[in-house]
């Protein structure tokens, strides 16, 4: 199938702007695109200049990376740019639908709304596993994009390749998968929900997420890849402001991707599984606490018999972790990011010795 049969059919017909940085390609004075001709101030860089539209270096890296070619690789402004670029790509205002199965992470209903596209529910299970029976039943004929996120955003549970190669297939012609990965240097590697960048050559309705705000301690940089079909590559570069991505974050982002950052952050996305395997089992064993999700991510979603008294505790002390009780199935957790080991000290210090909420009937 042609992913871009999916599309808006309105979009395929578009002229893109063309930017001065597209249209000339050598040269010795530039005098095209009405730039500075010195640095700014405080460097020598030049950022005076425009940026490439899609910086190559950067692009060959990630394709590397992610063992993908550069043609399937497209840069942007963190995987939340790649979201709504793909809702404006295949969802027209009143008539196209998404797929969610919430709890998840927001952001794919909230760009659906501004969209004006239909945000269709198929909730995970009591468990937060993914009900797959309840993603193709909701995927109905307005339904263009199916997001699944694994590991999870709020629960860290990942979803079996399995599972996402099967939905691939059973989606094919109909939808694409959206598949965000966003956690995916954290999971373990003999639990089998790893990446799935590796098939994207067998389903050109298969979309992966990837981002440097994670793992690569990228997050103020904003740089994230969408990995897919060259035909879906291309088209959305054409819907794409001309200069997504900022020089100095191409830069960072290569001096992360180098073969000594790879060491660094290889190294610490393995501390990061070692307190998470410590912080769980600790947790667990604490009075207030009913229940630690099984997070594949660098987060733990913990329920909690008073989840509030538990946000006090913590906030009180300026730990500042994340209230997921607005979530569906979640009204008890709390979301706590793994941080450095003495700060999840800090965390394990703080709720140790919070009680269990007395049951009612032993209440005065
Ligand atoms: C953090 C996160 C992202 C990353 O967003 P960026 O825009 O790349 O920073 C994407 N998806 C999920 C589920 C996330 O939690």
């Amino acid at each position: 199938m042609n992913p871009l049969d999916l599309a808006r059919p309105e979009l395929r017909r578009l002229a893109p702007y063309s930017s001065a940085r597209m249209e000339a390609h050598a040269g010795a004075i530039w005098l095209n695109a009405n730039e500075s001709p010195w640095p700014p101030f405080g460097t020598d860089a030049e950022w005076n200049r425009y940026p490439e539209p899609q910086p190559v270096a950067l692009v060959q890296r990630l394709a590397d990376l992610y063992g993908v070619q550069a043609g399937n690789v497209l840069v942007g402004r963190g995987s939340d740019e790649a979201i709504d670029l793909l809702l404006r790509a295949f969802c027209a205002a009143g008539r196209d639908a998404i797929v969610v199965s919430p709890p998840t992470f927001g952001m794919y209903a909230v760009i659906a709304q501004v969209q004006g596209a239909a945000v269709i529910d198929a909730p995970l299970r009591d468990d937060c596993i993914l009900d797959v029976g309840a993603v193709l039943a909701a995927a109905d004929a307005r339904t263009k994009l199916v997001f699944v996120c694994s590991p999870n955003n709020p629960s860290g549970v990942g979803v079996p390749r399995d599972a996402i190669l099967g939905l691939a297939a059973a989606l094919e012609g109909r939808a694409l998968l959206v598949v965000d990965e966003a956690y995916v240097e954290f999971v373990d590697a003999e639990g089998g929900c790893g990446s799935v960048a590796d098939v994207l050559a067998n389903h050109a309705n298969l979309v992966v997420l990837r981002t440097l705000s994670k793992a690569w301690a990228l997050a103020g940089a904003r740089i994230g890849a969408l990995l897919g079909d060259a035909r879906l590559v291309a088209l959305l570069r054409r819907l794409m402001p001309p200069y997504p991505v900022p020089s100095p974050c191409a830069e960072l982002a290569l001096r992360a991707l180098s073969m000594e950052g790879m060491r660094t952050t290889r190294a610490r996305v393995d501390l990061l599984r070692d307190e998470r395997r410590r912080m769980r089992g600790a947790l667990a064993l604490f009075a207030c606490v009913r229940e630690v999700l099984p997070s594949q991510a660098n987060f733990l979603a913990v329920r909690f018999d008073d989840a509030e008294a538990a946000w006090r505790v913590l906030q009180s002390a300026g730990v500042i972790v994340r209230d997921i009780r607005r979530y569906p199935g979640l009204g008890d957790a709390l979301r706590i990011t793994l941080g450095a080991r003495a700060e999840n000290d800090r965390v394990l210090d703080l709720l140790r010795t919070l009680p269990a909420r007395r049951p009612a009937q032993l209440r005065a």
